[in-house]
């Protein structure tokens, strides 16, 4: 294990593996250039030791040039590209291959297509080392290979974690053994998100309710927002695959989050699935899911008191309430015993003072 700035790394791949995978790349690439001068246009930073290995593996003529381009500003893909050093110039009538380091969720890509669209060239290629099939648009087609690879974030070997890793040798994939990822569990009302927010500032993590960014999204008028609203206002759950997708780009949006509180997510068994499945993509898994019991009657009253106040509709009339209590007999209840089996369901009696509750939540936590 590596430190680099405040985060852990481990090995992820060797040196050989690399300089395997590059050898291939230089022999298809042989395949399809070796009777020709094609120009490599290798793309800064990152790509500045796949570019050597890949030259000293590609015997044949040929000529090499850099680009240079920014997006990563610590773990996050800011989606701002910047065009640092432009393309080469007299290009006319070449073949060009790029060499990129990684392509993740195509944005660099996209900026560079862009760069050479006014350019006069027999043929445009695109080669990448590394490859997150799992999250690239698929926008363009990628035209040589070295390895794919999942969504972790990864250094070494040119790449870096704000600047430090790229003398490593070796790949290294960022250590999420450390993260701590909370499933709150329990029917409206129930104080899960007053919970939450209490844990985040005390455990340092990042909170997620669903029904807050269904409800931001509806008062920005998104798109989502206006698919989610008529579901919200009758007190009936959001579509799965809706649900389902938005989580996943709020967990995308913080890659350097020490954990996670998932606050009214999972409410299905199919939401359920696939956040572990989204998790183990990433190196990641639920540590606990903790359960706020209280009794309906009780979380009623709670509800039509807030609705007072916090003006949502789903939460000032009793049938809406009513309803989204059957939603969650019906269909989130059963998730207790998906989570049992996994020896990871606590429950924690929902009624008391909201210190007294925290302190409950903070027993479980700390058990962990
Ligand atoms: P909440 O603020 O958690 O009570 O959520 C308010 C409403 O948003 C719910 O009644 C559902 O209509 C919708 N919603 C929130 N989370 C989910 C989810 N995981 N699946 C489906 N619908 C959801």
């Amino acid at each position: 294990m590596i430190k680099l700035h405040d985060k852990f790394f481990k090995p992820y791949l060797k040196e050989e593996q690399i300089l395997a995978a590059i050898d291939k790349m230089a022999k298809e690439i042989a395949e399809d250039y070796k009777d020709e001068t094609p120009l490599f246009v290798g793309v800064l930073n990152g790509a500045f030791m796949f570019v050597s290995d890949f030259l000293k593996a590609y015997q044949h003529p040929c000529e090499v040039s850099f680009v240079r381009l920014s997006s990563y500003q610590g773990l996050t893909s800011t989606g701002i590209v910047e065009t640092l050093l432009d393309v080469p110039e007299e290009m006319e009538g070449k073949s060009v291959i790029i060499l990129e380091d990684v392509v993740d969720t195509g944005r660099t890509l996209k900026q560079l297509v862009h760069l050479f669209s006014n350019t006069n060239v027999k043929e445009f290629k695109i080669g990448t080392l590394f490859y997150k099939s799992d999250v690239y648009n698929g926008e363009y087609s990628i035209d040589y290979v070295g390895l794919e690879i999942p969504d972790h974030f990864i250094v070494g070997y040119g790449l870096d974690y704000n600047e430090l890793g790229r003398n490593l040798r070796e790949v290294y994939q960022l250590n999420q053994t450390d993260m701590i990822n909370l499933v709150l569990f329990g029917k409206p009302g129930a104080g899960k998100g007053t919970q939450a927010g209490f844990l985040k500032e005390k455990y340092n993590l990042k909170h997620i309710s669903t029904g807050d960014v269904f409800r931001y999204n509806i008062k920005n008028g998104t798109e989502l927002g206006n698919l989610a609203k008529s579901y919200i206002d009758k007190g009936d759950l959001v579509p799965d695959e809706v649900t389902i997708d938005m989580l996943k780009a709020e967990v995308e949006k913080n890659p350097d989050a020490a954990g996670f509180i998932f606050d009214g997510f999972p409410r299905t068994a199919a939401q359920a699935e696939a956040l572990d499945n989204f998790l183990e993509s990433k190196d990641m898994k639920v540590n606990a899911t903790i359960a706020l019991e209280a009794e309906d009657d009780i979380l009623v009253a709670r509800l039509l008191e807030r609705g007072k106040s916090s003006g949502r509709s789903d939460d000032q009339d009793e049938s809406k309430i009513r309803n989204r209590f059957d939603e969650y007999n019906e269909k989130t209840a059963p998730l207790k015993a998906y989570y049992e089996e996994q020896g990871k369901f606590h429950s924690v009696n929902g009624i008391g003072e909201i210190d007294e509750i925290t302190e409950r939540l903070s027993k479980v936590i700390d058990s962990l």
